[in-house]
């Protein structure tokens, strides 16, 4: 039967669902009313023929189930960043958890819906986790949230300060190029005693930055030490 209802998208805007014209389903209602209603305060709806299509998914989730959601959302940690739901059913950490928590067995894997049927909805899963991500990071994850750490880094003990630089420069006829330096001071000093420095750039954790690591070898320790971390915006492809 064609039905509408009330739909918040992952804007977060309330919208009424659009009436779609009746699909090819076979099921008919009869309804039955006494003739006399005071004798008789009863109705006999009957049904014939089964539905061509599953039962409307629930639209809401309840509260327990959001919390369970939202705890797993926490535990991602940087990753919770650029979550989306599909990412969410392919994470192999997030995975875990709800295998943990649904006391999962079977050898597929479970997915949000498994957890909640509301959760196979694309944009109410999307709208939980983006309020998840506003109070985890009230400046946002983009620069503006980096400027706050940076901050909050240097007005903490200097040993800890962790994001160092966070700055834009126009290069002429490259456009303009935001860097971001994370490194320890700890770290600073292992740079300042290495000769040898190699330069890793496979990471690509954050959408539409480069991100790259210093990682030289340390003889007397027998391993290389990562001591420095690097992201870069560049609105030039030349520019790395
Ligand atoms: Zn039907």
């Amino acid at each position: 039967m064609p039905y509408s209802n009330w739909h918040r998208g992952s804007d977060g805007i309330l919208k009424r669902g659009e009436i779609l014209p009746a699909i090819d389903c076979p099921t008919r209602y009869e309804i039955y009313y006494p003739n006399d209603s005071e004798a008789c305060p009863y109705i006999a709806p009957v049904s014939r023929n089964p539905h061509s299509h599953p039962n409307p998914k629930p639209s809401k989730t309840p509260a327990l189930v959001r919390g369970i959601l939202e705890e797993l959302l926490v535990i991602l940690g940087w990753k919770l960043v650029d979550a989306t739901p599909q990412r969410l059913n392919l994470d192999s950490g997030f995975i875990a958890g709800l295998r943990r928590i649904l006391e999962w067995n079977s050898a597929r894997n479970p997915t949000l819906a498994d957890l909640h049927p509301s959760l196979a909805n694309y944009d109410h899963a999307r709208r939980i986790i983006m309020e998840c991500r506003k109070t985890l990071y009230p400046h946002g994850t983009g620069l503006e949230g980096v400027k706050q750490l940076y901050t909050e880094h240097s007005q903490g003990p200097p040993e800890l300060a962790y994001v160092r630089a966070v700055e834009s420069h126009e290069i002429p006829r490259e456009g303009s190029c935001k860097t971001v330096l994370c490194m320890l001071p700890a770290m600073s000093r292992l740079l300042m005693a290495t000769w040898r420095i190699s330069i890793n750039t496979p990471f690509k954790r954050v959408h539409k930055w480069q991100e790259f690591e210093i990682k030289p070898w340390f003889p007397s320790y027998n391993r290389s030490i990562v001591i420095s971390q690097a992201i870069i915006a560049s609105q030039s492809e030349e520019v790395t």
